[in-house]
């Protein structure tokens, strides 16, 4: 077999670049280990309107469960705060089906796909790549230009072409079931080294009476506890899931959240795109927004031709442009908030308790370039709360280099 691109992995990465480099014509073959498109599911489904729109995609019924306009943020002391969009901010969406859709587009497209496939060994030069596939257990190779690496946390090709893995990994987990929903307009998130050590946890309203509710935890701040312990805490001790969770989950979610993109993205043949690359929010754990951006310059990138290191590096130096300043300030905000005592971030919590400071939020909020809030909520700030966190997210970014 010979195509000019083949991307590994039909997840949003994948089936969005496989769709722009077929459409610059490039030969494009997908390739998928699983039987299925969109399954095993391993997200939330919380996707923002300017994610969709990235994807070139409208919010039709046949994906999207609710419209959400804001959050309940609750701090270890349970004060809440309501930031309210005050109109439809993000789509709750059925990611099975939306994945199908993304990788219809590629296909409309005249991209080619392959199930149950697996990427198992892969040979690179500047001049292309072979890869090797297994198939019903037959393994071929495929002769290409460039392979696009979009295999997901576990990305193989990431690991074959020597651009290593992401070196931190959220542990996640995540339950569908019945819970009583204060407002099912808005996603409820709760904050404390008892609930989710080094991140958070969720409840999002899905169909009626059923919400997903999940946490990730950073396993250096867990207190050797997994993810599943601090779950079923939460759903049985938490003051205030407890008594709106019902108790019957109908299925349960486990996976991985890479934070902090790769060094490289690129080399000679390949490029590495999504979570395989690390290209997600590290304050969020949001990656469709991230990988649609990222996918749609490296099928552009494919596309044209030139396997060489050199020649790629066009889609190492482009996603950095459009996201990478807003990936390395999220990591820092990642670090710093994760790393919070419980007082520490009710104090953060209640810096929100100001008119002018919830105005900036309405105004400027948007949970796919969170930094651009942290620049016009400062000025609001008071001398002890800039020193507390503004000078703890610097002391980060200076350790860092
Ligand atoms: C619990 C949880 C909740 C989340 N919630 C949200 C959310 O609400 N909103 C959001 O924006 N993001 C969310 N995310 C993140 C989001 O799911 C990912 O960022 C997104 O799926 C990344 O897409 P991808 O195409 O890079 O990788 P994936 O979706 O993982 O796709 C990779 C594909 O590659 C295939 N593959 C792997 N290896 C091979 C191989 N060797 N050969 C062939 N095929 C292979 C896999 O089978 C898979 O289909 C969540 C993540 C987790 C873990």
């Amino acid at each position: 077999m010979k195509y000019d691109v083949v991307v590994v992995g039909a997840g949003p990465a994948g089936a969005i670049a496989a769709r722009c480099s077929a459409k610059h014509d490039a030969n494009t073959l997908i390739i998928e280990e699983h039987p299925y498109i969109g399954s095993p599911v391993q997200c939330t489904g919380i996707i923002s309107i300017k994610a969709l729109d990235e994807c070139d995609l409208k919010p039709e019924s046949s994906f999207v469960y609710r419209n959400i306009r804001g959050a309940n943020i609750y701090s270890p002391g349970n004060h809440c705060i309501k930031i309210d969009g005050g109109k439809t901010k993000a789509h709750v969406i059925d990611r099975k089906i939306f994945d199908r859709i993304l990788v219809a587009k590629a296909l409309d497209e005249g991209a080619d796909l392959i199930l149950r496939t697996k990427a198992t060994a892969l040979k690179n030069n500047k001049n292309g790549a072979v890869l090797t596939v297994r198939q019903n257990g037959t393994l071929q190779e495929i002769q290409t230009k460039v392979v696009i690496g979009a295999d997901g946390i576990q990305s193989s090709v990431a690991r074959m072409s020597g651009l290593g893995r992401v070196g931190k990994i959220l542990s996640c987990i995540q339950v569908e079931g019945q819970y009583e929903m204060a407002d099912a307009d808005f996603v409820e998130i709760f904050l404390g080294n008892n609930v989710a050590p080094g991140f958070f946890a969720w409840v999002v309203p899905a169909a009626d009476s059923i919400a997903r509710i999940g946490l990730c935890v950073n396993s250096s701040n867990s207190a050797n506890r997994s993810a599943h312990q601090y779950l079923k805490k939460l759903l049985k001790e938490h003051s205030i899931v407890s008594t709106r969770y019902h108790g019957s989950s109908t299925s349960m979610v486990v996976g991985g959240m890479p934070v902090g993109a790769l060094k490289h993205t690129c080399t000679d043949a390949v490029i590495i795109v999504g979570d395989a690359a690390g290209q997600i929010k590290p304050t969020s754990g949001g990656g469709i927004y991230t990988c649609a951006v990222c996918a749609k310059i490296a099928g552009g990138v494919a596309s044209i031709g030139d396997a060489s290191k050199k020649g790629l590096e066009l889609y190492d130096t482009m996603w950095r442009k459009c996201i990478g300043k807003e990936l390395t300030i999220g990591m820092h905000i990642h670090n710093t908030i994760g790393n919070f005592s419980d007082q520490r971030l009710d104090e953060f919590i209640n810096i929100f308790d100001d008119q002018n400071i919830m105005d900036a939020v309405r105004q400027y909020g948007d949970m796919d370039q969170p930094s651009v809030l942290l620049g016009k909520i400062a000025p609001y700030l008071n001398k002890k709360q800039l020193f507390t966190f503004a000078g703890s997210i610097i002391k980060d970014f200076i350790n860092s280099k």
